[in-house]
């Protein structure tokens, strides 16, 4: 399947010219207005928005910055297509956000080459921002990643008076494991319950991370309580059912985990290091009272 690329001209002409140079490689989108653009970039998902610069209602330097506020299209390559030529314009294409410009009227061999190398570009942002974002052992989430959605979860959950619930997951006398089955099967087994963990994630907006060492956190957006214990009780029975044995165990004969629970709906005056701290509080309590349980109250 060929990239989507959106082209913005308040010129019809320029519109089926730019089509006519481009649909044997894109697959080309028109609007003829900055606003209609913004309308449309979410349904479209272009991998690369050409826009002319002077055109009426909305110029691109406009339609550019609003284009760039859109949650999820920051970083889509935008290259202007301009009839200016001071440097000063110049200056203003790249202040404005874009990625780079082409004089009008186009050349046709340029204009590809710009696209193609600012569609790579992007390609190769795309995979650096996904590799950063995991852990390499278990390929989970990391702990930044985390902490960004936790951040951002927070406050959506408080905007829209939902509940947000968070598990911290710690495995069970997981030293002695090392020590008795070697580094390499406890990095083994490390992978392994994280997908058994991630294999208990029903909904969309669930997410799993590596919080650190052998401990896994999730965080459950417009989860209560009551089905943040259900998911915990999964998760414990999932992991234990991998029957991953564990002989020096205090805890059982096979790989267990302890987990803590913290949930809140009430947000006034608080932040999610707090609930964090909770789950942290609960989890040692979990361990305290023998391991290979939940607790979800101090
Ligand atoms: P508890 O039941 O109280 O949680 O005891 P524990 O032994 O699991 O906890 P402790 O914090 O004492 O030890 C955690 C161990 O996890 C020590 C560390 O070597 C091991 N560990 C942390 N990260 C990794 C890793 O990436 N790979 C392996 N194989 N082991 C790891
Ligand atoms: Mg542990
Ligand atoms: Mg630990």
């Amino acid at each position: 399947m060929n990239p989507t690329i959106l082209s913005v001209d308040d010129s019809p002409a320029n519109l089926l010219t730019i089509a006519a140079m481009l649909e044997d490689q894109y697959d080309v989108r028109i609007s003829t207005s900055g606003r209609e653009a913004l309308e449309l970039v979410a349904q479209v998902n272009p991998a690369l928005i050409l826009l002319d610069v002077m055109m009426p209602d909305m110029d691109g330097f406009e339609t550019c910055k609003q284009l760039k506020k859109i949650e999820g299209f920051e970083n889509i390559p935008i290259i202007f297509l301009t009839a200016l030529s001071t440097p000063e314009d110049e200056v203003k294409c790249f202040e404005a956000g874009g990625a780079d410009f082409v004089s009008k009227p186009c050349n046709p061999t340029v204009l590809r080459a710009r696209i193609k190398t600012h569609i790579q570009l992007k390609q190769h942002l795309d995979i650096v921002q996904s590799l950063a974002m995991r852990d390499r052992l278990t390929s989970l989430y990391n702990r930044r990643c985390f902490d960004e959605r936790i951040n951002k979860d927070w406050r959506a959950c408080q905007r829209a008076h939902l509940p947000l619930s968070v598990l911290l997951i710690d495995i069970d006398h997981f030293k002695s494991f090392n020590d008795t089955y070697g580094h390499q099967k406890g990095d083994e087994c490390l992978r392994t319950v994280a997908q058994a963990i991630l294999g208990q994630m029903r909904r969309g907006h669930d997410m799993a991370a590596r919080y650190g060492g052998e401990e896994f956190v999730c965080l459950l957006p417009n989860a209560d309580a009551s089905s943040a214990f259900l998911m915990a009780e999964r998760i414990r029975q999932a992991i234990k059912a991998l029957a991953i044995p564990h002989a020096s165990s205090n805890a059982d004969y096979v790989i267990t985990a302890s987990i803590g629970l913290a949930s809140e709906s009430d947000f006034q005056n608080k932040s999610y290091v707090q609930l964090l701290k909770l789950a942290d509080e609960r989890l040692y309590e979990a361990k305290r009272q023998g391991r290979n349980r939940i607790c979800s109250s101090s």
